[in-house]
């Protein structure tokens, strides 16, 4: 075990911005995650677990304690035959390349997550999830280390709290659990339309009706390429602001100045909007600032990109102005989703 001190983080974070932690340790294994907390314990330092840095924005102010970051290997069929198929993953591995083994098997339930940045042991923390799968509908339990009761346990897929990009790990039972390793239960069966819009087309423009997860995975991946950043190419978090969801009392004011409103009814009775839709009319398409060094990418004005900025409050900066005009304009408020840390 190698403990770093002084460590720039926006080495871990995707938008490549943020102070240093005092101390960083990289951990492959059961055995390193407990010596790095006994370590922590005996300085009484404050203790964050990360994965790849995809979904967190660094404050300037940096990190006062040690960040762990989950490298925990592994991708181990547990279980197979003509109908299921089982697998145990390790935290750490690079969430693509389990989409891509799997897949490789002929297994269905997380292709169209394909090219989703980031570790395996991140997915449950947002429920993350594209093109009409979630995780939550394929992960059987959460293997984690408890800081509670300090054990290692296992946590059922119940347990973990699912919902629209939310479990106990972003919300009720924030910090407490170290996730460790995922076991998943996917599918022989293929996906079944109706798909979501942008794959629909894909595959209708191409006359593709056998939806075996390569098909899929092809699809999703060439539809992401085409219109999201690379964030290893150009610094970026993804999507910067959560869909907006408002009552029906304000959507009727809305849609009537604005008829062409980008929207989505909910289970609710409410209306979820479209941010980018939003940020597009209140005219910050393909913007880029010359004050903070931020822009918003050219085909999706969601995603904000570090072109220069020096500092996360340049970003905050940007943000700021983004948030400010659509509540002027439309009276809605734009919510982060990228989670700021610590
Ligand atoms: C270009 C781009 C596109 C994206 N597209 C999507 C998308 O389509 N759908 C979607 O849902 N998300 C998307 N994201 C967000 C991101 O990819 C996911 O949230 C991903 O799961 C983050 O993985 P990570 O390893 O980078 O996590 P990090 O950013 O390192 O961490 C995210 C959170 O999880 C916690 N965490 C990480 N690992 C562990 C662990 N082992 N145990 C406990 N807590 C942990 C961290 O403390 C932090 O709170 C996108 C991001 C980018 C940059």
């Amino acid at each position: 075990m190698k403990i770093m001190h002084e460590v720039p983080l926006a080495l871990y974070s995707t938008m490549r911005l943020g102070g240093k932690a005092n101390y960083l340790v990289h951990v492959r294994g059961k055995e390193e995650l407990l010596d790095a907390l006994d370590w922590a314990d005996r300085r009484e330092l404050s203790v964050l677990m990360i994965g790849s840095g995809s979904n967190i924005i660094w404050r300037d102010e940096g990190f006062n304690g040690l960040v762990v970051v989950n490298e925990f290997p592994g991708y181990e069929v547990t279980n197979e035959d003509d109908k299921d198929y089982f697998i145990r993953v390790g935290a750490g591995e690079n969430w693509d390349g389990v989409v891509a083994r799997s897949v490789a098997d002929n297994a269905s339930g997380i292709e169209a997550l394909s090219l989703i940045p980031g570790t395996a042991g991140a997915t449950p923390v947002q429920n993350v999830g594209a093109y009409g799968q979630e995780i939550s509908q394929t992960l059987d339990s959460v293997e984690a280390y408890d800081r509670e009761t300090r054990n290692f346990i296992i946590l059922s897929n119940k347990e973990c709290g699912f919902n629209y990009r939310s479990s106990i790990f972003n919300t009720t039972a924030k910090g407490r659990y170290f996730i460790t390793y995922l076991n998943f239960h996917l599918y022989r069966t293929h996906m079944q339309p109706p798909f979501y819009s942008s794959l629909q087309d894909y595959l209708s423009q191409r006359n593709i009706t056998n939806y075996s997860p390569q098909n899929i995975r092809k699809a999703v991946y060439e539809i992401r390429t085409s219109k999201l950043p690379d964030p290893a190419k150009i610094a970026n978090n993804g999507s910067f602001f959560a869909n907006p969801v408002i009552d029906q009392d304000a959507f009727n004011e809305l849609a009537a100045r604005y008829p062409d409103i980008k929207h989505w009814p909910t289970n609710d009775g409410k209306y979820k909007l479209s941010a980018a839709w939003l940020i597009e009319k209140a005219g910050f398409k393909d913007m880029h600032d010359h004050e903070t060094g931020m822009a918003t990418w050219f085909s999706q004005p969601l995603i904000l990109v570090n072109e220069s900025a020096k500092t996360t409050n340049d970003l905050m900066i940007f943000k700021k102005k983004i948030v400010d005009i659509v509540q002027e304009i439309f009276n809605v408020t734009l919510s982060q989703e990228p989670e700021l840390l610590p």
